[in-house]
């Protein structure tokens, strides 16, 4: 039996620039997207968690108490995760039914995961009476991702899809978690953030972060540092080439952050393109995460009138970003599709994004 269904909805995101950084106590900054992950929740009389989803088959149903680490497996672990990190963070949480009817994207690395996880910790957080405040109901996120999925999330996407604010990108500061909204409204400039979806996912994607991210602590502690955050790029000097390669994209990339932070700061958003090239060339030279498919992306979305672009999140496929005049748009989307389909590529997927609000109650 269930009572009061209400809805709640959290945003997927991309990531302005600040790339492979999160984990060296860098800066990045991330801007909530208007597609939303959309949940109606109402209370259970029994402490079990019953979770549908129309973007994936079959019912879960099962009690709080047998939630826990790979349990229970599949998407039904970020719904039911964030009741399980909410409850070992000494919550008490009642029991919910869950059903999540719209989505964004799965998959295409506008962290479809966050927003299911964060929508789910606002109704958690609301129907249960706890009170809580949206800084800690993304840790329950992150915690959930990380232990009941067993997925490395640094804690951007659920940072973004709770905290995030309309026309603004946020700046997440991942040293000591400290944010500031910066404003973005690209359509106001007469611009448009592109995203274009590459629609492959390589799969060396996974060990390789692991590898960058051991290489990045390696270098720190090579440089007797706590975190490439405290490193300049002279301190890289003594580092064996491979390792100062892998360090120097950290080391720019949190610089590079702050040049567009300020630019964003002084209104001079169209002026950020050649930072989102530079971050992109040195993702693909440097750190060695990009693609065929989101260089093929980013140069042609320059070729044909963007004024910057760069692959975003954690590459190997996903998504990549282009800054374009609105008047371009339609020659960025075209010259992008007619360059995958002469390559053989899927078709890929473009999208504008517009800096929306983080999550809510919606009705
Ligand atoms: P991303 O977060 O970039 O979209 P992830 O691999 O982190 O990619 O998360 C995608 C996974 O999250 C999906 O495979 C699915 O298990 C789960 N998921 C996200 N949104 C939904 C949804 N609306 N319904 C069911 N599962 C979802
Ligand atoms: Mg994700």
């Amino acid at each position: 039996m269930t009572t009061g269904a209400a809805r709640w909805a959290a945003p997927g995101r991309v990531n302005l620039i600040g790339e492979h950084v999160d984990y060296a106590g860098g800066l990045c900054l991330p801007f909530a997207l208007a597609q939303r992950t959309v949940v109606e929740a109402s209370l259970l009389d029994e402490p079990r968690v019953r979770a549908r989803s129309r973007a994936e088959p079959g019912t879960v149903d099962i009690a709080l108490d047998d939630v826990g680490p790979g349990s229970p497996p599949g998407w039904a672990g970020y719904a039911a995760g964030v009741l399980w990190a909410l409850r070992v963070a000494g919550h008490p949480v009642r029991g919910m039914e869950l059903l999540v009817t719209d989505t964004v994207p799965l998959g295409a690395g506008l962290s479809s995961s966050a927003a299911l996880e964060c929508a789910v910790a606002l109704a958690a957080d609301e129907l249960s009476g706890l009170g809580l405040s949206r800084t800690e109901l993304a840790a329950a996120c992150v915690r959930a991702e990380n232990e009941v999925v067993g997925a490395r999330t640094g804690g951007m996407d659920q940072a973004v899809a709770m905290l995030a604010t309309a026309d603004h990108a946020l700046l997440l500061d991942t040293r000591d978690g400290a944010t500031r909204q910066v404003p973005l409204s690209p359509t106001g400039d007469g611009l448009a953030v592109l995203v274009i979806d590459t629609r492959v996912r390589h799969r060396l994607a996974d060990g390789q972060y692991g590898a960058r991210r051991a290489a990045v602590e390696k270098a720190a502690t090579a440089l007797g540092l706590a975190s490439l955050r405290e490193a300049t790029v002279s301190d890289l000097d003594g580092l064996d080439d491979g390792l100062r390669r892998r360090a120097r994209h950290v080391v720019t990339e949190i610089a590079r952050v702050r040049q567009v932070v300020a630019a964003l700061d002084a209104g001079e958003l169209a002026s950020i393109g050649p930072l989102l090239d530079a971050s992109h060339e040195s993702l693909r030279r440097d750190y060695e995460v990009s693609c065929r498919e989101l260089d093929l992306a980013c140069e042609m979305a320059r070729l044909s009138g963007a004024f910057g672009a760069r692959m975003t999140g954690g590459g190997f496929g996903g998504s990549a970003i282009a800054l374009v005049p609105r008047s371009r748009v339609d020659d960025v989307t075209r010259a992008v599709g007619n360059a995958f389909a002469a390559s053989g590529y899927r078709a890929p997927a473009i999208r504008q994004a517009r800096p929306s609000a983080g999550a809510s109650r919606v009705g």
